[in-house]
């Protein structure tokens, strides 16, 4: 279902150590495509929490909105959508990666915490979950700062988070 890269290509690149640059464009691709496959099944299938007009009315924004992903067209709720590939979709992992924590940081400092879905995607079958955690449940302790990346990374300095479920105030809702 998804075009990841081969695994005999991946294997060849591995053990060449072949280019970062090349391996990093082909994750980030993937990544991408992920999310986006995330935030097209949550504006397809989810009613607007804010204003629970049915008919679909969240829609998706361009990817240079740094942390909100979907907007209502009617009430303007944003959310933010995680997607994460797992082996059961039935299942909620503890922790799901984020993304930039340099602008996550800087929001929860001013008290601001978008409303969170996350999609799971099983890697083998069909099968994807909805879950959903709104601000008033969320945590700053669940948001934790990865180590930034090294000197040789493609990106290096990028500082990522990975978001821990388990330190929420409940844990998210399954809504599909
Ligand atoms: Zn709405």
């Amino acid at each position: 279902m998804f075009q990841g890269v081969s695994p005999c290509f991946t294997k060849v690149n591995y053990f060449l150590n072949y280019s970062f640059l090349i391996k990093g464009a082909l994750v980030t691709t993937k990544k991408q495509k992920l999310g986006n496959v995330g935030e097209q099944l949550v504006a397809s299938k989810v009613d607007c929490p804010g204003c629970k007009k049915t008919g679909k009315s969240l829609r998706t924004l361009p990817t240079n909105f740094v942390c909100v992903d979907v907007i209502c067209d009617f009430c303007g709720y944003l959310a933010q959508i995680k997607t994460k590939t797992v082996s059961d979709a039935d299942r909620l992992p503890k922790q799901v990666p984020g993304a930039a924590w340099a602008p996550q940081s800087e929001r929860m400092e001013a008290g601001i915490f978008f409303p969170l879905f996350l999609v799971l995607v099983e890697t083998v079958g069909n099968k994807r979950s909805i879950w959903y955690l709104p601000p008033d449940l969320q945590t700053r302790e669940m948001f934790t700062p990865r180590k930034p990346l090294r000197s040789t990374a493609r990106r290096a300095g990028w500082q990522g988070y990975d978001i821990k479920l388990d330190r929420a105030l409940a844990y998210p809702t399954r809504i599909l």
